[in-house]
C-alpha cells in the first residue's frame, strides 16, 4: 500500500541505511538524498541520526539549505536523534541554525556522553493505537517547552522523546536500529495522508 510514495532519506552522514531499509521493506521507492536536486518528486524526506553539527556543516557545505527549506515547509519529514534538533525551533548549541519546523527547544547530549546511551521501551501513541517501540537513546537531545500545536506521543523519564506537529514527526531516539517496523509505518501513514489523502488504520497495528 505504500508503492506509490517516494521517500528520501538525507545521506550526507550517519544512520542513514538502517531509515532506507525500513522504508524498502514497507514497499516504498527510496532515494539518498545528498544534492538539492535529490529532492525532486519526492513526497516526504527522513533526516536520521548522526552528528547534527556534521549534518548541519554538510547541508551548508553542498548549499542545500535554501532548497531544504523549502521543501521541509510543504513535504512531511521525520526527523531523528540528531535529525530532530536541526528541525527544532531552538537548539542549545551556537553552531546549529535549526530549520524551525516543529516548535520545542532542544538541549543537545543532555542525557551525557556515549557511555550513558542506553536502551528502553517506549510507550508510544501512534494514531488511535498504544503501542510499546524498541528505543536506543544514542547521545540524545531533551526537547522541552513544545508549542500549542505540538502533539506529544512518547515520554519517556518525564522528557517527551516523540512528538509531532503536522507533517513533520520527531523522535529524539533510534526504532531504526531495531528489527521493528511500527514508527516507520506510522511515518508512510502521514506521508499518504498528506499526498494521496488516503489513510488506512490497520497499517501500524502489527508488527510483522
Ligand atoms: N548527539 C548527536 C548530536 O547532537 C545526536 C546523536 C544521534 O543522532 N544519535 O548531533
Amino acid at each position: 500500500m505504500f508503492t506509490a510514495l517516494h521517500i528520501g532519506v538525507l545521506a550526507l552522514q550517519g544512520d542513514f541505511e538502517r531509515h532506507l531499509h525500513h522504508v524498502h521493506l514497507l514497499h516504498a521507492a527510496t532515494r539518498e538524498v545528498r544534492r538539492g536536486a535529490d529532492l525532486d518528486g519526492l513526497d516526504a524526506l527522513i533526516i536520521p541520526g548522526g552528528e547534527s553539527t556534521t549534518i548541519h556543516k554538510l547541508i551548508d557545505r553542498f548549499a542545500m539549505r535554501d532548497i531544504l527549506t523549502g521543501f521541509l515547509k510543504q513535504h512531511p519529514v521525520w526527523g531523528t536523534c540528531a535529525g530532530s534538533i536541526l528541525l527544532a525551533r531552538e537548539v542549545d548549541d551556537d553552531r546549529i541554525t535549526p530549520f524551525g519546523i516543529i516548535d520545542v527547544a532542544v538541549s543537545r547530549n543532555a542525557y551525557g556522553r556515549q557511555v550513558h546511551s542506553f536502551f528502553a521501551s517506549v510507550n508510544a501513541r501512534l494514531g488511535k493505537n498504544q503501542v510499546i517501540l524498541p528505543a536506543s537513546f544514542i547521545r540524545a537531545p531533551i526537547v522541552s517547552d513544545p508549542g500549542p500545536d505540538v502533539c506529544v506521543l512518547a515520554e519517556y523519564e518525564g522528557h517527551p522523546v516523540l512528538l509531532e506537529q503536522r507533517d513533520c514527526l520527531i523522535s529524539t531516539f533510534h526504532t531504526e536500529l531495531h528489527d521493528d517496523p511500527m514508527l516507520t509505518r506510522y511515518f508512510l501513514e502521514k506521508v499518504l495522508v498528506a499526498t494521496h489523502g488516503r489513510s488506512d488504520s490497520s497499517a501500524y497495528r502489527s508488527a510483522s
